[in-house]
């Protein structure tokens, strides 16, 4: 038997069943759909969802909490360095290599952590967006920073582009293409086959760059 851990209910029509990356059986029904029927429909499809499960736990790095204790890794820029508690420090976190929280900060340490890789973020996006605004020839106007979780990137219609500062874990190799793919949105909006040509031209391994947002995106996190 499978169990079902998420019902989403929405004006769709159909019942849909995805197996996420975390390994959760997530339904999507229509409003009105008899919990029995989708509990059936969920069953008939057994061996499918196993083999998406399968899938899932042997393609995802599997993520465990942060608990932020003396050393623990911690993703920058794709790498993982050490966290060491110190009795002081100046800021309460700093990065020289290796993460120094002070001690009275470690109740805290989730926001300290969030803190600082905003506060690279909005250095780094600043930095590298410009350097490749000016290397292909696109122009933008302003640069922002946000929480978001899966929506690494986006441009809007004024040109301002936003980044996840989640991103700052990421490789570099992979935050340039999250900025060349937003700055590509500056000259072509949605996601045609000519867009891609243009992200291709500029990024030619976009593709595994994409993919590994994709198979990695949720290792880049503090809860
Ligand atoms: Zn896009």
């Amino acid at each position: 038997m499978v169990l079902i851990d998420q019902i989403i209910r929405s004006r769709r029509k159909t019942i849909a069943i995805m197996v996420s990356r975390e390994g959760q059986v997530i339904v999507r029904a229509p409003l009105r759909a008899r919990e029995d029927l989708i509990r059936k429909l969920v069953q008939e499809k057994e061996a499918w969802i196993r083999q998406q499960l399968d899938y899932v736990r042997a393609a995802y790095p599997r993520y465990t909490p942060k608990q932020f204790a003396p050393g623990e890794q911690f993703y920058y820029l794709g790498l993982l360095y050490p966290l060491h508690i110190v009795p002081v420090s100046r800021p309460a976190l700093r990065f020289e290599g290796v993460f120094y929280l002070a001690q009275s900060a470690q109740p805290r340490a989730r926001k300290a952590f969030e803190r600082w890789y905003r506060a690279e973020a909005v250095r780094l996006f600043t930095l590298r967006t410009a350097q490749l605004a000016a290397l292909h020839g696109f122009q933008y106007q302003h640069i922002r920073v946000t929480a978001a979780r899966t929506r690494w990137g986006s441009c809007s219609s004024r040109g301002t582009l936003s980044f996840s500062w989640r991103l700052v874990m990421a490789p570099t190799q992979v935050i340039d293409y999250v900025i060349l793919h937003e700055l590509a949105h500056t000259r072509i909006p949605n996601h045609s086959r000519q867009y891609w040509s243009l992200v291709q031209s500029i990024a030619p391994d976009y593709k595994a760059l994409r993919n590994w947002l994709k198979i990695n995106g949720h290792l880049l996190s503090l809860e």
